[in-house]
Formats: C-alpha cells, structure tokens, sequence
C-alpha cells in the first residue's frame, strides 16, 4: 500500500495506477463502517484508494475540529489489512495552502435544510474538498455512506451536475448490534451516554415499524421517532423526499426519516430510508 502525504507523490502514485479505480474518502477514525465501503469499493474496482484528511473547511465549530479524534497510524494499518492500493492523508496545508483564493462549490437546492440549516458552511466544505479529491484522485468510481445521506444526495447531484465521469456508489450504514450507527464520534461517548445514544436508532426502528403498519402521515411518524428519543437533546426530527430533501406530509411513496441529537458533548446523525 503506497501512503501519499503530498500532492506532487499522489500525482506520480496515481499516474502508474489502471485509470479504473474506486475511492473511499474518510476523515479517519476508521471503524467498520469505513472498512466496509473499502469492500464495496474492491467489488467495483480491482484497485482502491481511500483518503485520510480531516477537513478543516466542513467544521462549522472549531471544537468539534479540534476534538475530532486522529488516529492516523491505526486507520493506515487497517487500510492495508483491507487491501487499500493508495492512500492520500494529506497535511491541511496541502490541500489549504495560505496563499490559495478560497473556491466555493455549492448544490443550493440541497444544502440549506436539515444538517446544512444547522450546520452554516458545512456542505460547501464539503463539495470543495470533494471536488478537489476527485480532481487529485481521479477515480472512475467513489463510494459514500448512506449513514450520511444529505451528504451522499449532495455529492450525486454535484458529480452528475458538473458531468463528472465517477460513478458514485451508495454504501449501507453499519451499525453495532444494538443498532446505534457506528461513527468516529462515537469514541467521545462515555459508557452512560453511549447506552442512551440508542434511543435514535430505536426511534427510527419504532417509526417503521409504524410505517410497516400502515401510518404513512410524516407528522405522526416524526412524533413516533421525537417521543421515543426522549431521552436525548434533538436537534431536529425531519421526514424529506429522498431525492430532494424537501419535507413532505405523507410518506405513502416512501421518503427519509432524518435525525440529529445531541448525547453528552457528542451530536449525532442517522436516518432511515422508508420505502
Ligand atoms: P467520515 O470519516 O465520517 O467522513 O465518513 C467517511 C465515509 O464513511 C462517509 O461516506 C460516511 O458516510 C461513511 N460512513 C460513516 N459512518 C458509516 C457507517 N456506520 N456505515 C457505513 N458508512 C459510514
């Protein structure tokens, strides 16, 4: 597995590559989940890359940056045991040198609800890092988890949008056996926060099953997920279209049930896909 620290090595280790390649990008703090879109990767590609770089411009709150955990030598062990071909784990001077004029990428009609209303700036943060390792990486396939679905509906419409030639892969959220997703954030959970974090996936189960049942009202299944979460600070409860992420009153044809809260000093996202 060749590890690229900067731009000029990433660009000589990807010329010798096949120009069929999938990429993982990541933030690090790798746990099962990143290491099962690897495998999703591998099945669409013989050779994958993943990039480790917490990304200074997607962090609305600096705290959350400096707090979030680096764990960079365990996250390169675990890419080779998957069989990870390249690795890009750049310096934020790298990608942000001091004297570059700040770009701005933006997919409006899905960045200002749900996470973006309350988080200022993070997906234009994101769509620029993005964009630029798609340009560094060039890969002709590049995997994202549905864990984080605002986020994997946003790069969608950036990459179809801008005719970018990568296919963009949806990867399923894996969660740990009592059903909490699992996330790098999930480290700065203490034991007791740890087992009232579970309220959210519990909520989310609790509202299909009603919607297995036949209630399709989004208001009463976003209630359905607000009482059972009871236990937790919520940021917000929302039932969107899958597509556009507008609310929407009945899920008869299906949509996303989306939730942020707060567990201790930790805030946490998940989601369900009715259909
Ligand atoms: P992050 O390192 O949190 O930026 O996440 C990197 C990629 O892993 C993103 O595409 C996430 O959606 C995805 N991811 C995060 N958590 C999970 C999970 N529990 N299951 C599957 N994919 C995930």
């Amino acid at each position: 597995m060749q590890v690229c620290r900067s731009i000029p090595e990433l660009r000589e280790a990807r010329a010798a590559l096949p120009q069929r390649l999938a990429f993982v990008p990541t933030m690090g703090a790798l746990h099962a989940g990143h290491l099962s879109l690897v495998k999703l990767a591998r099945a669409h590609s013989d050779v994958v890359a993943a990039s480790v770089f917490v990304n200074p411009t997607q962090f609305n709150d600096a705290s959350d940056f400096q707090k979030y955990p680096r764990t960079l030598d365990d996250d390169l062990r675990q890419l080779e045991a998957a069989g990870v071909d390249l690795v890009f784990a750049p310096e934020a001077t790298a990608m942000y040198p001091a004297d570059e004029v700040a770009v701005s990428v933006d997919v409006p009609a899905l960045t200002r609800q749900l996470e973006g209303a309350h988080r200022p700036g993070h997906f234009e943060g994101v769509c620029r890092v993005v964009l630029k390792l798609f340009h560094l990486v060039q890969p002709s396939a590049a995997v994202f988890g549905m864990k984080d679905f605002q986020q994997l509906r946003i790069i969608e419409a950036m990459t179809s949008g801008l005719n970018l030639p990568i296919e963009i892969v949806r990867g399923p959220t894996l969660r740990d056996s009592d059903g909490l997703a699992m996330s790098s954030r999930n480290r700065r959970l203490s034991a007791e926060e740890r087992e009232r974090a579970v309220a959210i996936p519990r909520g989310l189960e609790a509202a299909e099953v009603a919607f297995d049942a036949g209630e399709h009202d989004a208001a009463a299944l976003v209630e359905i997920v607000r009482t059972a979460m009871a236990e937790v600070k919520i940021d917000y409860v929302a039932a969107v279209d899958a597509e556009r992420l507008e609310p929407v009153e009945t899920m008869a044809n299906g949509g996303l049930l989306a939730v942020a809260a707060h567990v201790g000093p930790v805030r946490l996202i998940d989601n369900r896909l009715l259909s």
